[in-house]
């Protein structure tokens, strides 16, 4: 089977492998397709993600749409056909965290496409099949795909506790802010507004349901959002532009006792802000780790029309052209929001 193995930062190579079996418990997947995370992005440009460093070749992709090609032993939920979304995460299920019911934060944690775990960038591969969310007819692989983003954005609205009436602001408008967008907007905020550099992307995050959809400087416009709430600030604020900066525009825009909610990936792998602010407002900075069990209500709410992840897969290459789906997503050029690397 074709696979897109990472041998070295930027060398992705195309090569045969033999297709897997499924053990007990398990299906054999046929990928349709992946979308590519910033994280992916971070593997192929670096080899790294903080201290996590790639050392064997390594298959990307955990945004993954497939259909189920055959079943392992002891399988009865799914059947061979079956459209179904990945949950990308497998937790050890043994240890004292996936005991306090942490599954993403599980230590032992094996997820695809992170060292030394093996991605979605194949034609097959083998995953639990509960793990494994079965889509209805209306929905595509590549919409299946685009759950996993989706999950994150409703896991980082789920720890902010929203109750409804809230306003929110995120701060960053790939797929991951969009989601928490969409998430936000779901959970009942009053007002929402999003900032991105990039017009296009702040142009979808307005069809989207952003109340306020701002581009242009972003320390200008934390500034700007400061005084248009009459120096009250935010209630929630959503980094998900991944830098440095943001998260501190996040600490500036942040209301009195409000909450600053970290989703991005920053690079370097480091996060400061001024401390005499996050202190006077009695802030709540919390960070976020991948997503639990929220693929479900994606596949609900995009099946009941109440969010869009059609619109997130704005290019879309054969395996063959991994390399350039993942730089197209680096440079954020063209408009891209998600580039999916169509499998099968
Ligand atoms: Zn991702
Ligand atoms: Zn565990």
């Amino acid at each position: 089977m074709k696979t897109a193995r990472l041998h070295a930062p930027r060398d992705l190579r195309i090569t045969d492998e033999p297709v897997p079996s499924p053990g007990e418990g398990e299906v054999l997947l046929k990928i349709g397709a992946v979308g590519v995370c910033a994280s992916d992005v971070h593997y192929y440009e670096e080899g790294a993600i903080g201290d996590v460093v790639i050392e064997e070749p390594l298959v990307l992709g955990h945004e993954a749409g497939a259909e189920v090609e055959a079943l392992g032993p002891g399988v009865t939920s799914l059947q061979p056909g079956d459209k179904v979304a990945i949950e990308p995460g497998k937790h050890c299920g043994k240890c004292e965290i996936c005991a306090r019911g942490l599954v993403n934060l599980c230590p032992a944690v094996k997820f695809f496409g992170t060292p030394p775990t093996d991605g979605a960038l194949r034609e097959f591969i083998t995953w639990p099949a509960d793990l494994c969310i079965p889509i209805p007819d209306s929905m595509t692989v590549v919409e299946a795909a685009m759950t996993e983003p989706m999950a994150v954005g409703i896991y980082a609205v789920d720890l902010a506790n929203m109750k409804g009436g809230e306003t929110v602001a995120v701060l960053g408008a790939g797929a991951i802010g969009l989601s928490v967008l969409q998430a936000a907007r779901v959970a009942g905020a009053s007002k929402i507004w999003v900032v991105d550099p990039i017009e296009v992307r702040a142009r979808m995050a307005a069809k989207m349901g952003a109340g306020r959809a701002l581009t242009g400087d972003p320390t200008q416009i934390a500034e700007d959002i400061w005084a248009e709430t009459g120096k009250a600030g935010v209630q929630i604020v959503f980094e998900c532009a991944g830098t440095n900066d943001a998260v501190r525009q996040a600490v500036r825009m942040a209301t009195y006792d409000g909450q600053v909610v970290a989703v991005g990936i920053p690079y370097p792998d480091e996060v400061s802000f001024p401390a005499s602010t996050a202190r006077r407002k009695n802030l709540t900075v919390r960070f976020v780790r991948r997503s639990r069990h929220a693929v479900q209500r994606a596949i609900d709410w995009a099946a009941s029309g109440q969010i869009d992840l059609k619109s997130y897969a704005t290019h879309q290459f054969p395996l063959e052209r991994a390399s350039e789906a993942i730089e197209l997503a680096r440079d954020r050029r063209d408009g891209v929001l998600r580039s999916v690397i169509e499998v099968g």
